[in-house]
């Protein structure tokens, strides 16, 4: 097996197949409402990468609508996605957990946010909550390196990053870490330092995407400026490939690449074509 993909690790650790459902919460970002920065991260849309969920009010129907390729054995994990999902009270954050762990099937729940929106109240109380339902942080980093992190108008620095995984890690609690590939004036060697610094950190698992090009962003400006280069299929899974190599074995890859909302995806062109990217995934990498 090159990696361990979300597949096994969930087999592992439930015993049965795990479907996300994805949720989204009523919530922004700091980084959008002026707390910490205004505009987002360059590259993210106005859904806060959260284009695929359904709101949490719906969370029974997203269950429905999933179970019936899911099957009688599979589990869900409630994965709150968009935006900055502990950017609110702990409190109120603790009973959507309560709400959507209280479904049939639901037994995990995972919470995308920002490290520097975890303050101790907030990792006591998910501390406390997996405890009964395994919980999953994912924290989008991108990328290692400070000067990036500027110019993609992240608005936190790795330390903060840093900070945070230790945090919550001595609190027992799973932590992903989100990179991206292909950020503008990012070299290979910048991008494998990216996943140096997870790898040494002991995170639990990561996500791995190229660059989104999405319609509205200040990234579509600087595409169209011809500030940068997207990257291309080959050129992208040759930086996979490597990133697998540091890897450690016992860390689960979620994903090789992600999956650029196809209404407002501008480049590269070719991950509009999910079969293809998924045939050759499996050519390259097999299934983990
Ligand atoms: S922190 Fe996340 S939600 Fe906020 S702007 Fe950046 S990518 Fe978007």
């Amino acid at each position: 097996m090159r990696y361990l993909s979300a597949n096994t690790y969930y087999r592992n650790m439930f015993g049965h197949k795990m479907y996300r459902i994805s949720l989204s919460l009523p919530v922004t970002c700091p980084n959008r409402d002026g707390r910490v920065g205004t505009g987002g991260c360059i590259f993210c849309s106005e859904g806060g990468s959260g284009e695929f969920a359904d709101p949490f009010d719906d969370i029974e129907r997203a269950i429905s609508r999933i179970r019936g390729k899911a099957g009688n054995d599979a589990g869900y994990i409630a994965f709150f996605q968009s935006h900055t999902n502990t950017y609110c009270d702990p409190g109120y954050l603790h009973d959507r957990l309560v709400q959507a762990t209280g479904h049939p099937g639901v037994e995990a729940a995972a919470v995308a946010t920002r490290p520097d929106c975890l303050p101790d109240e907030m990792i006591s109380m998910l501390a406390d909550f997996n405890k009964t339902y395994p919980v999953f942080v994912e924290m989008g980093l991108q990328t290692a390196s400070d000067e990036t992190a500027r110019l993609i108008n992240r608005c936190y620095t790795t330390d903060v990053f840093i900070d945070a995984v230790q945090r919550l890690k001595a609190c027992n609690i799973r932590v992903t870490a989100h990179v991206i590939y292909g950020l503008p004036g990012e070299t290979a060697d910048d991008m494998m330092n990216t996943v140096k610094l997870v790898s040494d950190l002991g995170v639990d698992s990561i996500k791995m995407t190229c660059l989104y090009v999405l319609r509205g962003t200040v990234l579509e400006q600087m595409y169209n400026n011809k500030e940068f280069e997207v990257l291309g299929m080959e050129e992208y899974f040759d930086i996979v490939d490597k990133a697998l190599d540091i890897i450690p074995s016992g860390m689960c890859v979620m994903r090789l690449t992600g999956d650029g909302p196809k209404k407002i995806l501008i480049a590269p062109e070719w991950t509009k074509d999910k079969r293809a990217v998924i045939n050759y995934i499996n050519r390259r990498f097999g299934d983990g």
